[in-house]
């Protein structure tokens, strides 16, 4: 199919508008890229980007809108052969994987490999054990998952029903999927890839039921890559999206492992039976891998965002709609309702980008703890990674839906990038426990350490300790000018101290944990009941530790860096966008601590200043967050802004539009459906129109 060529240019072009808004900067934008990704991944990142271009033919996702889920699964095999031939030839290495597919953006079906089953034997394994399975899986000689969810229970890992029985007289574990319901699933990297699970299974010794542990398991032989004896695996089939990932299900029929395969870091089986786990031992150890993945979504979703937001600020930009008679028609983006669905998103992109790098040297710290037993800043580093990875999901998930729906129809299309990458993200909900289920983690850490400091027990000091100290103000040691810092002030004095910001969040947190505490143990409420509380407990301090977190990051420049005043903005309307949202929080503060009315109208008025204010510098911020085209894959957000041409190629490029191939598939639609229909008549008449 061709389209005429010796169409009319259209004035101005959007590439034209593009590039004006890029004069606006008012901030060098590469030096805001390095600040915000650091310069050790800007460089990944082009090497990623050099390896894929030069190789269109394996890398190119241009195509895989078109695709049916085998050919994705194909095409993402074929990439993954290439990538583990590259990795053999020393031309990358590890650390270049992640962002290699960062760029591809979709799943590989050797992730959960990478993700999950190396990290649970680096976390859980003996140095015998490593050696047995962690050196061949880092080497790719086997490949593994990590099989926690059964068909029947996902959230409440403790009713999982797989078990591990010791066999005393061979020296063996025996792991049997005792119901339909046991049936391992969802499983990633296990369908069709994974020769090895890590499977987490009941342990019973001696007819004792131990709990909950970790062992490997051989399931595909390492020659043929046939099932095992006894174990049944296959792929659960399609889903709504992140389907180049085979997730698969796994039914074990009394399956033999030998003893050694338990992952024994943090438990020990002796030959004769007998159990044992090291002194001091933190019971959440065990779900460690969780932890770390759940620190790793926080930390990635920033990223994702960075995609919707460009595409979406960009287009918003050179898409016009109505205007002045005789004036080029007014670019979207300079609608107030548009600015005021899009750069919030923006902003609370840097948020989670300056959040996440601080929150991941945090977590980084407590796991070089837990490598020499001290699991001091365990509980709080779950509590805030459950909280976390609960904010930024949703954040990421719901504000991706925002992007598509301001770019108006065109978002509905495939090629504007969102749909198929709305579909990817949308596990991140759900995975890595449901975040209705991990606000209640975080709420309950909440409250039961606010109970322990009004009891005055001893309570680990951490930055959220501090929050709730601090505001408990138990012995009254600070006045109410010095902990309420808005009261008399203007909204233009509160929204302009990034201080006085945070101590409102904090104490708009610890408000709400205090009358659920009271609730709780003054009046005997259930933790069950306290379910829904718990959810806006788990946002108002993951709110806090987002702005908390930025704000430090911000802190790291130079007070007169070039890229303060715009960081300031963003943080501003982040924090204000927390704080406007449901204005009955800002009320219903007690006494002094309550802001007036006053205060509340202004502090939204000013939310709406910031939004126009960033607005100017939208595409300068979006082309700092560096995400390339490949990445984006998507005709709207062009880095160049050459929107409708690329949307049209696209369109040409359908199958059914396809020279040869398309025409034929035509033909026979009409041939066989549409001919019949439009002619059923003639076939009885004989009359033609
Ligand atoms: C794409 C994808 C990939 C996955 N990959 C893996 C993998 O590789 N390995 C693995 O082990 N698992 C994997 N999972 C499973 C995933 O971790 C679980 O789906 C998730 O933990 C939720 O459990 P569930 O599906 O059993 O939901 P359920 O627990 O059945 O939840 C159903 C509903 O009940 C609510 N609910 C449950 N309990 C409570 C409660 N106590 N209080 C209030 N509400 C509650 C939930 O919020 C939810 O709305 C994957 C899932 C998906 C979608």
């Amino acid at each position: 199919m061709k389209f005429p060529t010796n169409l009319q240019k259209m004035v101005p072009h959007t590439t034209e508008t593009l590039n004006n808004e890029r004069k606006k900067a008012n901030f060098p934008i590469r030096d805001m890229e390095s600040f915000m990704n650091g310069e050790k991944n800007i460089k990944l990142q082009e090497k990623a980007l050099k390896i894929i271009r030069a190789d269109p033919e394996i890398f190119d996702q241009r195509n895989i809108y078109f695709m049916s889920r085998n050919e994705k699964l194909e095409h993402s095999l074929r990439q993954e052969k290439k990538v583990q031939e590259l990795l053999r030839e020393k031309k990358i290495d590890a650390n270049d994987i992640s962002h290699i597919y960062s760029l591809l953006d979709w799943p590989s079906p050797f992730d959960l490999s990478r993700g999950m089953f190396i990290p649970t034997l680096e976390q859980q394994g003996t140095d015998e054990q490593k050696e047995a399975f962690l050196k061949p899986a880092k080497e790719y000689k086997i490949i593994g998952c990590y099989a926690q969810t059964e068909m029947g229970h996902g959230s409440n890992i403790r009713s999982l029903e797989t078990t591990a029985t010791f066999i005393e007289e061979t020296d063996e574990f025996q792991i049997n999927s005792p119901t339909l319901t046991s049936t391992k699933w969802w499983i990633g990297s296990l369908g069709i890839v994974s020769t090895h699970a890590c499977v987490m299974a009941q342990l019973y010794v001696k007819g004792k039921h131990i709990g909950l542990f970790p062992i490997v398991v051989p399931i595909r032989s390492m020659i043929d890559h046939k099932p095992l004896p006894g174990v049944t695996v296959g792929d659960i089939g399609p889903k709504l999206g992140y389907n180049t990932m085979d997730n698969g299900f796994l039914n074990f029929n009394k399956v033999r492992v030998p003893r050694f395969n338990l992952l024994q870091k943090y438990i020990t089986v002796t030959r004769n039976g007998t159990v044992s786990r090291p002194a001091n031992i933190n019971p959440r150890i065990t779900y460690g891998t969780m932890v770390f993945v759940r620190a790793n979504i926080a930390a990635n979703m920033g990223r994702q965002l960075a995609k919707g937001i460009t595409i979406a600020v960009r287009y918003t930009s050179v898409r016009r709609q109505f205007g002045e008679s005789g004036q080029p028609e007014t670019p979207v983006l300079d609608y107030s309702i548009v600015q005021y669905r899009v750069i919030p998103l923006l902003a609370k992109t840097y948020a989670m980008i300056g959040m996440s790098q601080e929150f991941f040297s945090e977590y980084e710290k407590t796991a070089a703890l837990i490598d020499v037993g001290d699991f001091s800043k365990l509980k709080e580093m779950h509590a805030v990674s459950c909280g976390l990875k609960r904010w930024s999901s949703e954040t990421t998930l719901y504000g991706v839906d925002t992007c598509r729906h301001v770019c108006g129809g065109h978002g509905f299309s495939m090629f504007s990038g969102l749909n198929e990458f709305f579909n990817g993200l949308y596990p991140n909900i759900i995975w890595e426990g449901d975040n209705y289920v991990l606000a209640k983690q975080t709420a309950s850490y909440l409250v039961k350490s606010a109970h322990a400091l009004r009891q005055r027990e001893s309570v680990e000091v951490n930055d959220t300790t501090d929050m709730i100290r601090h505001f408990m103000n138990i012995d009254n040691q600070l006045t109410p000018q010095q902990l309420f810092t808005w009261s008399g002030k203007s909204a233009q004095q509160i929204a302009g101290d990034n201080s006085v910001l945070l101590d409102l969040l904090s104490l708009r947190a610890v408000s709400m944990v205090h009358d659920l505490a009271v609730k709780i143990y003054r009046k005997g409420q259930s933790w069950d009941d306290s379910s829904v509380p718990s959810q806006g407990i788990a946002t108002a301090h993951s709110e806090y530790i987002v702005c908390l977190y930025f704000s430090r990051h911000i802190k790291k420049l130079s007070s007169n860096s070039p890229l303060r005043p715009i960081l300031d903005i963003l943080f501003k309307i982040t924090a204000l966008s927390f704080l406007t949202r449901n204005t009955g929080e800002l009320y219903s503060l007690r006494n002094e601590a309550a802001l007036t009315r006053a205060q509340i109208n202004g502090l939204e008025s000013e939310y709406i200043e910031y939004i126009k204010i960033a607005r100017e510098q939208a595409v300068p911020l979006v082309d700092a967050l560096g995400v390339p085209d490949e990445k984006l894959n998507s005709s709207l957000g062009r880095y160049d802004g050459n929107v409708y041409e690329d949307y049209m190629a696209r369109a040409l490029n359908e199958p059914l539009n396809r020279d040869g191939t398309g025409d034929e598939i035509r033909k026979r639609f009409y041939q066989q459906y549409i001919g019949p229909t439009l002619h059923h008549n003639e076939a009885q008449s004989g009359a033609k129109l």
